[in-house]
């Protein structure tokens, strides 16, 4: 094969790209630091200790050409086409597809940060440590913040669990959803204080859990490549590199500057399409196709509030909330569904390139045109 293309990161994004890639006459080379596929969605269940491992092997997930490489991108060099490891290895790429996702943002001395594998482990130690009616705090009010709290809470029925939200909770979704989902916290036992917790003076608590909001690397910008004010590499509609013709990017590390996609979060269901189309506008430019404009959106969005209790908010295609939404135990059934459906939408995409659909995004005034390979 005449062609490299090279991944980096292995989350949601990169191995949805690399399957997409995988047996369409490209090699395809997946940089990891983890050994593993990291289920980030299920981070607060491993934190809470509802879940032993959210991890599964890569061998279960991926096409079976994907040759991984183990280490971290320490360097994007764009001018001759070279990726630096930090084990000194060097990867020529024909192709590059920069998907090295999200972290906590910057954690202060004495949290724990269980929104990524390396901080939920000893956020979960932290709390097997506590003693009967030892206080946790979480702090955020984002998805995450709120899940975290929830699952903790029924974790440790003997912890008084307490978010701190610099404003109202999950702000996105509508006022109804929300009251349910405030409802749902009462009834674990979760006090919400509406309060803006500063980095040099921590709530008073035996485990603070901060869940404040995703960071990602700084390699883009370390890189000379153009990122926005939070660091993600700023792309066009088709998902290329701004004024780089050969890097594209997916998922919580990128960002698509072009008028009209501000809607898009940083979730799995913004990274699993944009991975798929990176790969798929290679694929385009190699057979000399012209680029279609990024175009996924939502339908809706699961918050689990515990292994029996979670909310949905449907979703208009822009992400903004619909009036119907669902509570209850139907709800995390639902969530639950959708976790897994995530394994088999990117094992469905390792058995045939091109498999993986997803919800259309809001109708944009004017339609991006098309843009030559
Ligand atoms: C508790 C929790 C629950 C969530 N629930 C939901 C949900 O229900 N629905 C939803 O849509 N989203 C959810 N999210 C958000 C979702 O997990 C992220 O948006 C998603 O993981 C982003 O995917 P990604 O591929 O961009 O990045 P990631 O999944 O973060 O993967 C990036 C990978 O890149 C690797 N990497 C980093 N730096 C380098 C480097 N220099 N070189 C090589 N590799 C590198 C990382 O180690 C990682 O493996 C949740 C997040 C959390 C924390």
């Amino acid at each position: 094969m005449d062609t490299t293309a090279v991944i980096l990161g292995a989350g949601y994004a990169g191995v949805m790209a690399a399957n997409r890639l995988a047996g369409q006459g490209v090699r395809v080379r997946l940089v990891s630091p983890e050994r593993r596929f990291t289920e980030r969605i299920r981070l607060h269940e491993f934190t809470a200790g509802t879940r032993a491992d959210p991890t599964v092997p890569f061998s279960s997930l991926l096409h079976p050409d994907i040759e991984m490489v183990y280490g971290v991108a320490e360097d994007i060099d764009a001018a001759s086409r070279r990726v630096a490891l930090s084990n000194e290895a060097v990867l020529d790429y024909d192709w590059l597809v920069y998907a090295v996702g999200s972290g906590n943002s910057s954690v202060p001395a004495g949290a724990e940060a269980p929104s990524c594998l390396s901080g939920a482990g000893p956020a979960r130690d932290k709390l097997r440590s506590l003693k009967p009616g030892d206080p946790v705090a979480v702090v955020g009010g984002g998805l995450t913040a709120v899940e975290v709290a929830a699952e903790t809470a029924h974790a440790y029925p003997h912890n008084p669990v307490t978010i701190y939200a610099a404003g109202p909770v999950i702000q996105h979704f509508s006022d109804s959803t929300r009251h349910g989902v405030l409802r749902s916290l009462e009834r674990a036992g979760i006090s919400v204080r509406q309060e803006m917790v500063e980095a040099d003076r921590l709530p008073e608590a035996a485990a603070v859990l901060w869940c404040t909001g995703f960071g990602v690397p700084d390699l883009a910008a370390r890189s000379g490549l153009a990122v926005d004010a939070a660091g993600r590499l700023a792309v066009d509609s088709r998902l290329r590199a701004v004024g780089r013709e050969r890097i594209f990017g997916a998922g919580d590390a990128a960002v698509i500057t072009d008028p009209g996609y501000s809607y898009l979060p940083q979730t799995c269901a913004t990274a699993m399409p944009m991975g798929a189309e990176a790969a798929s506008n290679i694929l385009r430019t190699l057979a000399g196709e012209p680029l279609p404009p990024h175009n996924s959106g939502f339908q809706g969005q699961c918050v689990s509030l515990g292994r029996q209790d979670g909310a949905l908010q449907f979703l208009h295609a822009g992400y903004t909330p619909r009036r119907i939404h669902l509570h209850g135990r139907a709800a995390a059934m639902l969530k639950e569904v959708l976790c897994r459906m995530t394994l088999k939408w990117i094992r469905g995409e390792a058995k045939r390139s091109g498999a993986y659909t997803w919800p259309a995004g809001p109708r944009m005034t004017p339609a991006p045109a098309l843009a030559e390979a």
